[in-house]
């Protein structure tokens, strides 16, 4: 029996369209993840990244179907559907949604709303929850005294932190968190970052990094896996995803990046993903692919197992010394 924490296992999503056809989002996601480790999520806007930790979060809207497997220590949590997620969104799996620092009602305390998630799913209530409601500001580094004041006495940075604290309200043991330094400045930025890492490894929290912006990932995760057109077509250690990417899409992605040590700009990623209410044969990157031949363009890659901890999507993966 496995141990892992998160086992996302054959994870389809698609939305049925009224004018006949689908928008198949995710398509086939593999996904493995320990307590208190971190994985980024990464890729361009559309990827499927965002439609993943919705699924997981089973917060997709009734338009979708999903289809698949998400284990939390070896519960399908997707068994029967939306519903069979309920008892475990937010005490088992919880999530900084995008945009969170802005979702705070302008009319409740912040140490109200951190109090909130308690109170509905029974974990304390009263002076109970409004006390760990200051014990969970200081723990993102927020005086507990703050727990009276209003979102608009927040900065954007002390409301992101703040949204953090009550995504952990109910004590989860896997954090999904979608994008939760857009919109901050840089010094904010690597302050949330730090705060994640210092949460995973403080609580043994898991943490999903969803982001399209790699720099990012690596101050958290230590894997990570790179999504294209619903699909992870690498994944591995953060480090050697670096400095010996195996997937032309992931040399690509880090290629855009720009280096600020040289003030040179990255490299735009020619053309576009493929379309997601269209099926195509071949790998779904060779459109854009500077190394595609003809087998990629009829036949679609399966993962290929580099190491222990390494796969990648490629007809060419572990060829000619590639890693
Ligand atoms: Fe490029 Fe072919 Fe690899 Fe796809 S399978 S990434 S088209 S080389």
């Amino acid at each position: 029996m496995s141990t892992a924490l998160l086992e996302v296992r054959d994870l389809h999503v698609w939305f049925d369209l009224d004018r006949g056809g689908r928008v198949h989002a995710l398509r086939g996601l593999d996904v493995t993840l320990d307590a208190g480790e971190g994985l980024g999520l990464v890729g361009e806007s559309g990827c499927g990244k965002t439609t993943a930790i919705m699924a997981m979060m089973g917060l997709l809207p009734p338009s979708a179907t999903v289809a698949g497997e998400v284990r939390i220590r070896g519960d399908n949590v997707l068994a029967r559907g939306e519903a069979s997620v309920r008892p475990y969104r937010w005490t088992d799996i919880a999530m900084v949604f995008q945009g969170a620092m802005n979702a705070f009602s302008p009319v409740a305390t912040i140490g109200e709303q951190i109090a909130e998630p308690m109170r509905v799913h029974g974990i304390a209530a009263g002076r109970a929850a409004t006390r760990r409601a200051r014990e969970l500001l200081e723990l993102v580094g927020i005086h507990p005294d703050r727990a009276d004041r209003y979102p608009h006495q927040f900065s954007g940075g002390m409301r992101q932190r703040a949204a953090i604290a009550m995504a952990l309200a109910c004590e989860p043991k896997l954090l999904l968190a979608d994008e939760p330094t857009t919109a901050l400045d840089v010094i904010v930025q690597a302050q949330v970052l730090d705060l994640l890492d210092r949460l995973r490894r403080e609580l043994g929290l898991a943490v999903v990094l969803v982001t399209h912006d790699l720099p990012v990932v690596s101050r958290v995760c230590r894997r990570a896996a790179v999504m294209y057109a619903g699909r992870v077509v690498e994944s591995g250690p953060v480090g050697t995803l670096h400095d010996r990417p195996g997937h032309p899409y992931t040399r690509a992605l880090f290629a855009a990046v720009p280096d600020l040590h040289t003030a040179g700009v990255g490299a735009s990623i020619p053309g576009a993903p493929p379309r997601l209410d269209e099926d195509w044969s071949g790998c779904s990157f060779a459109p854009r692919c500077g190394e595609a031949d003809a087998r990629c363009r009829t036949h679609a890659p399966r993962p290929v197992v580099l190491a222990a901890d390494r796969t990648s999507e490629c007809h060419l993966a572990g060829i000619g010394g590639r890693s």
